[in-house]
């Protein structure tokens, strides 16, 4: 007799598909068969029963500068998350100048943990700032932070021989570098340009960051972390040419992965004429690109040239957006996207691009590996009963009125999804159910990872 029983679904894991039912207890995947015995049992027939969605990218209340911060909490931000069929999430620590590691890591998860409803862990940001302190690299590791945030933009941004030391660092201490790759250098200088001829609105923030640029930062710190023997992971890939870059590292065989968004997969940079604030909204970095970029990411997913697929999720509010109105180099970047991951991903599926088994992997099981989690991302006896009964028959219609992100617009709105999780399980308790989030705030866990590469 099993705690709960999730009875006559299809299991769809990254390897196959097959009917069973999934026996839960005490939290864990005790046994896959049939005819199993519960003292609850839910009816997954005609469903999907998949692992929980890993989404390795997320930021939540982030302080953006300018007393901006973005605009879900830990319990606002991982309860869209749960409802949208993701069990799992990894956010950022940023050190203050001065902080120590440890201290950071201290002060992030006394924030976190009071509130998150799904498991989490935190990526370790390294910055200028941070290069003086990469002798603490290896105590972070040890406290859970297997992953490590370096940049080559904003005020975080590295110049190439610290990207060189960080990863030197990540390398000794067993972690793994996980990168935002922009060539800084041109994007400021086509700003400043930009701004003194008086091209002031979001139509000049794309034409500010070439997709060629993005592509030649990522083939550029590529070839460091091919110089100082380090595998590494690229974050968010808009364009054809950074994807590119990924795929002749792989022919190569160097351990470099690449994720996209679905604000890539969904979007382009025709959003960005929409009049007044509108058109601040969807402004994000990289930017939205062309449909053309569009068509080669979901290639991309399809071919295996990206592993992943994450939100990069950072609401700002449509007030916060708006101080941006007359300098597009003022809008805080990011969109909403922590709800609609995993349907968006489906859709790969329903337009015959790739399986239902390359969608669970690029949603669940290799941003687990990928990011440290050995009992998530899976459905296997032992891991952790992070499960989502998903019906792909189920029709959503995007808004600010069937997503749960608390932000006032999505880029989304109007957007149809065919599939979308019904019932949601973290190590074995239902969190979320026909729409409905009952998990309890802090009940999710800090989970200490050690990333597991090349994958
Ligand atoms: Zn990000």
């Amino acid at each position: 007799m099993f705690d709960t029983v999730i009875a006559h679904g299809t299991i769809v894991t990254s390897a196959a598909t097959f009917p069973a039912d999934v026996g839960v207890t005490d939290g864990v995947i005790a046994v896959l068969g049939r005819g199993l015995a519960g003292r609850r049992t839910i009816d997954a027939a005609g469903r999907y029963v998949i692992p929980g969605g890993v989404d390795m990218h997320v930021h939540l209340q982030m302080p953006a500068g300018d007393g901006i911060v973005s605009s879900d909490t830990f319990y606002t931000g991982t309860r869209a998350a749960a409802l949208g069929g993701t069990t799992t999430i990894v956010d950022f620590v940023e050190p203050l100048p001065g902080e120590t590691l440890l201290a950071a890591l201290g002060a992030r998860r006394a924030e976190a943990d009071p509130q998150v409803v799904i498991d989490y862990g935190l990526h370790m940001t390294i910055g200028p700032a941070e290069i003086p302190k990469l002798g603490q690299v290896a105590a972070a590791f040890a406290a859970g932070c297997g992953t490590f945030k370096l940049y080559t933009a904003y005020d975080f941004r590295l110049f190439d021989g610290q990207v060189m030391q960080a990863f030197e660092a990540i390398r000794d201490a067993g972690g793994l570098p996980v990168i935002h790759a922009e060539n800084w250098d041109v994007i400021t200088t086509l700003v400043g340009r930009n701004l003194a001829q008086g091209r002031t609105t979001p139509h000049w923030h794309p034409r500010s960051r070439p997709a060629l640029m993005e592509g030649e930062a990522v083939g550029r710190v590529i070839d460091v972390a091919t110089l100082v023997g380090t595998p590494l992971h690229i974050f968010h890939v808009s364009c054809a040419e950074a994807a590119a870059r990924i795929r002749s590292a792989r022919q190569r065989g160097l351990p470099i992965s690449g994720e996209t968004c679905p604000q890539y997969l969904f979007l382009d940079q025709d959003a960005y004429d929409a009049p007044g604030v509108e058109g601040c909204l969807p402004v994000c970095s990289p930017p939205l690109r062309t449909p053309v970029d569009q068509q080669a990411l979901w290639q991309a997913l399809a071919a295996g040239d990206l592993q992943v697929v994450t939100t990069d999720h950072c609401p700002f509010t449509r007030a916060d957006k708006a101080r941006g109105l007359d300098d597009f180099s003022r809008i805080p970047g990011g969109v909403p996207s922590i709800e609609m991951r995993l349907s968006a991903v489906f859709q790969g599926v329903r337009r015959g691009l790739f399986s239902l088994n390359r969608w669970v992997a690029l949603c669940c099981t290799a941003p687990a590996r990928l990011a440290g989690l050995p009992a998530k991302g899976d459905i296997a006896i032992g891991g952790d009963a992070d499960l989502v009964i998903f019906d792909p028959e189920r029709r959503l219609t995007l808004s600010t009125a069937s997503l749960h992100e608390q932000v006032d617009w999505t880029p989304y709105a109007g957007v149809e999804l065919q599939g979308w999780p019904e019932v949601v399980l973290s190590r074995g308790e239902v969190i979320a159910a026909k729409g409905v989030c009952t998990a309890a705030p802090g009940r999710g866990r800090f989970l200490s990872r050690k990333p597991q590469f090349p994958i």
